[in-house]
């Protein structure tokens, strides 16, 4: 059964890993090579400057660590607190609650707004929470921007407000690992202090990186956190890195790819990278409307342009519907997770990704959900994104 490569490809639309551009494939096509050689120095200052665009930063420091989005939150965790120390977070997907599971295994004195499922971050409740804490003990708060379980992109620029407002010098610790690089993300602007990504995700290469943005003020809390950190250490990172180098083996085939998704993403403009994400997922919503069905996320200002999680009616098991679309159409969509399990799937369209390619998903999912006794027409979701593209895709810049 695992030997039958069917003909096509595979229709990959999970909300990471995510479809690598042929560029950046044949970026990453390269014999082995020595990283002590002199080239290297060069090559990754100038892979770090180049990051600092998909954070939206001048001022912050990027590090790379091989690993993934996990190793980047435990990275932004140790190297600013304390065991003991109180941390303030939400808990609204699997991604978050295994981010707070992270923070309690590390000794973190955890405080968790709990929310619904398919809701963002509270700003009254993180408001409620802050104001209560007169002696300012609370040392960071975390936020999951975009939670990958439920497609909801919370409100970081309303956070930040509400931290102002209490005049709460409390660290802003932010998961950007579905959001970073396709939606609009401002690092020094919201005065975010450690921002994590991964590559897997709209970065559009293999996993195996582990992108972190760090403050000045993140960098000095180092000096007093004492959670216990080596492999993930930023220390070793910001002794090296000035001049080039790195604490241990990088991985070149993910830089170089690194490099060539970074070349897209300029060259198309990170206004334009942003834009093209809206415009992707509400032809998805549009369709789901066709459809008859609901996006988990309710609120508009919520909905994420990274993915669209629908919900599908009673009596009908959503694992059906991931199951017939792998199995008939050779398409892979997000399954339900954790406390949603069953109940949802995922259109991932985040990274690179167009209005066509999407097209083929909507085509797919449509077809599976009647597969698995939806009562849908076909073509009643599909037509509905394709007449919302067909309005509002732009020429492509130098093809006009
Ligand atoms: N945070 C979010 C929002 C995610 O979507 C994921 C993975 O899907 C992670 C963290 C964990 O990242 P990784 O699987 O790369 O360790």
């Amino acid at each position: 059964a695992f030997s039958h490569t069917p003909a096509g490809r595979n229709h990959l639309y999970v909300p990471g890993p995510v479809n690598v551009h042929d560029s950046v494939i044949r970026a990453m096509s390269v014999p082995g090579q020595n990283h002590r050689d002199p080239w290297f120095a060069e090559f990754y200052k100038q892979c770090l400057h180049d990051l600092k665009m998909i954070f939206g930063t001048a001022d912050g420091t990027p590090i790379i660590f091989p690993g993934t989005g996990t190793g980047g939150w435990e990275a932004a965790l140790t190297n600013t607190l304390s065991p003991g120390d109180k941390v303030v977070t939400f808990r609204y997907g699997l991604f978050s609650h295994l981010w707070i599971d992270m923070m309690q295994r590390l000794g973190l004195d955890v405080h968790v707004i709990e929310g619904r499922w398919g809701d963002g971050a509270y700003e009254d409740k993180l408001a409620e929470v802050l104001k209560a804490d007169k002696d300012k003990k609370i040392k960071a708060v975390c936020v999951v921007h975009n939670e990958t379980t439920t497609g909801v992109t919370s409100d970081i620029p309303e956070v930040r407000k509400t931290m102002d407002a209490a005049s709460h010098p409390a660290l802003l610790l932010v998961d950007g690992v579905s959001s970073i690089g396709a939606l609009d993300f401002q690092f020094d602007k919201w005065r975010v202090d450690v921002a994590v990504t991964g590559s897997q995700k709209a970065l559009s290469i293999p996993t195996g990186l582990a992108m972190v943005c760090a403050s000045d003020k993140a960098i000095a809390s180092m000096k007093t956190a004492k959670s216990r950190r080596c492999y993930y250490d930023f220390a070793d990172m910001l002794r090296l890195n000035p001049s080039g180098n790195v604490p241990y083996t990088p991985s070149l085939p993910l830089l170089y790819g690194m490099q060539a998704s970074l070349k897209l993403l300029r060259d198309e403009g990170m206004q334009n990278v942003v834009a093209r994400h809206h415009r992707l997922a509400e032809g998805c919503r549009k369709a789901v409307e066709g459809w008859g069905l609901q996006t988990l996320c309710r609120d508009t200002r919520w909905k994420s342009d990274s993915l669209t999680v629908i919900e599908v009616p009673k009596g009908i098991d959503s694992q059906k519907i991931v199951d017939v679309a792998y199995a008939k159409y050779n398409l892979s969509l997000g399954i339900g997770l954790a406390d949603v399990k069953g109940k949802v799937f995922r259109i991932g369209h985040l990274g690179n990704m167009d209005e066509l390619m999407l097209s083929s998903a909507l085509c797919g999912a449509e077809m599976s959900l009647i597969d698995a006794g939806v009562p849908l027409t076909p073509g009643s979701g599909v037509a509905r994104a394709l007449d919302y593209w067909q309005k509002t895709s732009a020429i492509i810049p130098t093809r006009e």
